[in-house]
């Protein structure tokens, strides 16, 4: 498979800047686009997740966790946590190295395969793989539905996808909590009902609303939703993927409030397939998204990095020769 294109995503930023830990040496990316250029069996085509034919030449994603298949958690329909994994742009791969900012990469039969339409940018495509499917499933995991009223909290790309998923479902309201003014036009442009800076949040003396959804892994506003939540209020998790603060919780009020914390950290090949259909069912309301990400040549992968971390971007792309 040969690299078209590669989001460098808020991990890769933090693990390229030494803010999380990682195992060496590793190739990073995994969010990217690729196309077949060779079937070792010989094959003109083979078919993807969806049972469509792909041939050479297509335009293609895949499923970023290698699995083994035979563990519990494969057993159970849940992949991302399989005991044997090896996750593309994370791990250190025995044989060869796998990365979205690797030329090319070598995929073994088993991987899910997602044939991209052409109407998907390489930018979305590259989202598909983490931040667009990781704020599908995780808006998946509600109890109670999307008449309510939502706080999103987060800054960045994952944060827009919660909130425009949010939107495309009908939610009452939702309000975003910010930590970078800048971020505030790319809300806005998504329509979101209220925008509210960080320190702002924190100085409000009380907020009510029905579900927290954090995309930032802000303890301060997780430990205090417990108290602004209303009954059979919702929690989602999903922006602690580096280290952050304890929080302290009041078990009698998470039983007397009837509220439900649900993590979220990866997903099913499945959900993969459902976020693609979605995306393209809204293709047009999101595609504006792609305006606030910058773009590099891979010859300039470096000043990429330099850029991400001094613009703050929602995303650099990195573009390979053709
Ligand atoms: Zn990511
Ligand atoms: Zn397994």
């Amino acid at each position: 498979m040969k690299t078209v294109s590669c989001n460098l995503c808020g991990a890769d930023l933090k693990s390229y800047y030494g803010k999380r830990p990682v195992a060496v040496p590793l190739v990073l990316g995994h969010e990217f686009l690729s196309i077949i250029v060779e079937n070792p069996n010989g094959e003109e085509f083979t078919t993807d997740y969806n049972n469509q034919m792909i041939y050479k030449g297509d335009r293609v994603i895949f499923y970023i966790i290698h699995f083994c298949s035979t563990c519990y958690y494969c057993n159970n329909g849940l992949p991302q946590k399989c005991i044997n994994q090896q996750k593309i742009g994370h791990s250190v791969f025995s044989v060869l190295p796998m990365g979205g900012l690797s030329s090319f990469n070598v995929f073994d039969k088993h991987i899910p395969i997602f044939r991209i339409p052409n109407k998907v940018s390489d930018f979305f495509a590259g989202t598909l793989t983490c931040s667009f499917t990781t704020a599908y499933t995780a808006l998946s995991t509600l109890k109670l539905g999307f008449s309510r009223e939502f706080v999103v909290v987060g800054s960045g790309l994952l944060a827009v996808f919660l909130c425009l998923i949010l939107k495309e479902k009908k939610a009452t309201t939702i309000t975003v909590v910010i930590n970078d003014i800048a971020k505030a036009s790319v809300f806005s442009k998504a329509e979101v009902h209220e925008i509210i800076l960080l320190e702002g949040a924190l100085s409000r003396k009380t907020m009510k609303y029905d579900c927290l959804i954090d995309a930032a892994g802000d303890s301060t506003l997780i430990e205090r939703a417990i108290t602004d939540l209303t009954d059979f209020g919702e929690i989602v998790l999903l922006g602690s993927t580096h280290p952050v603060n304890d929080i302290k919780i009041n078990p009698e009020m998470l039983v007397r409030k009837c509220i439900s914390i649900h993590s979220v950290h990866n997903y099913t090949p499945k959900d993969l397939s459902e976020a693609l259909s979605l995306m393209e069912k809204m293709y047009a309301k999101i595609a504006f998204v792609e305006n606030y990400c910058a773009d590099f040549q891979f010859s300039n992968v470096k000043e990429a990095f330099q850029y991400a971390k001094q613009f703050n971007p929602l995303r650099c792309k990195i573009n390979f020769a053709m």
